[in-house]
């Protein structure tokens, strides 16, 4: 059995009395144990979520890294070692925000993935259509080739370790949910598409999906049988739904 994840991305939101306020509230939530819960706070505050929530179970990663795991001369970069030494455990990578909005390309989603990796922390690698995409009839096409240049690039076997979020780009931040089947269908293909590099890897990956999931859809998802948990936007800045959200899980 997988054991299911609820990530929380906090995206560009938050000052430090709201972050206070939040995590308080976080730690007050009854979570259940046999599910993993992480959140990503934006990089100014990382040192007091960790700090308020170190006291619980919840882990805390970061939205993004530098392609770089060292140190140096990169003016406003966080390396992945540097995120690591600070406690990080996760890293989101390919968000369709950076994607789409900052341009990140294929080639750089695999080099940061490479370095979050190497960092000793688990990637989170999003991957997801757009709704034009998904109209002409592209979804699997887009899907599976942003998943198979991360593949060709480092192995199947990585997937032991990093976790796969599937985030229809039509879905983040709009209210238009994937329907359980929709996410579904596209989750059975990312792990029939591992399943052909590796069953055992195919069977341990967890993939969670991510778009508009709110406490009162979040059940009816997670029971799909290839859905291992949630990567929450919006969401997951109100603790009470979060926790609700995760007890769903
Ligand atoms: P949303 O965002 O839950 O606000 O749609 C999800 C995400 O972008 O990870």
């Amino acid at each position: 059995m997988r054991r299911p994840l609820v990530a929380g991305n906090w995206k560009m939101n938050g000052t430090r009395s709201s972050v206070a306020e939040l995590t308080r509230d976080l730690v007050r939530q009854v979570l259940p144990g046999s599910v993993d819960v992480a959140v990503f706070p934006s990089l100014i505050h990382l040192d007091m979520a960790m700090h308020a929530l170190a006291s619980g179970s919840i882990s805390v990663g970061a939205q993004n890294c530098a392609e770089e795991s060292g140190q140096g001369a990169l003016t406003g970069e966080v390396s992945g070692g540097q995120l690591a030494e600070f406690g990080c455990r996760w890293v989101l990578v390919g968000h369709s925000e950076r994607r789409l909005v900052m341009g990140e390309s294929d080639a750089v989603v695999s080099r940061k993935f490479a370095t979050v990796l190497a960092s000793g922390m688990s990637p989170v690698l999003c991957l997801g259509e757009t709704l034009e995409q998904r109209r002409s009839g592209k979804t699997l096409e887009v899907v599976l080739g942003q998943l198979c240049r991360i593949i060709e690039d480092h192995g199947v076997a990585v997937f032991a370790n990093a976790v796969i979020a599937y985030e229809p780009v039509w879905a983040i931040g709009t209210g238009l949910t994937a329907t359980p089947g929709q996410a579904q269908e596209v989750h059975a293909a990312i792990r029939g598409y591992l399943a052909n590099e590796d069953a055992a890897v195919a069977e341990i990956a967890r993939l969670l999906y991510g778009g508009s999931v709110k406490a009162e859809n979040a059940a009816e998802l997670f029971a799909m049988a290839d859905i291992d948990g949630g990567l929450i936007g919006g969401a997951s800045l109100k603790a009470d739904e979060f926790g609700a959200i995760c007890r769903a899980a």
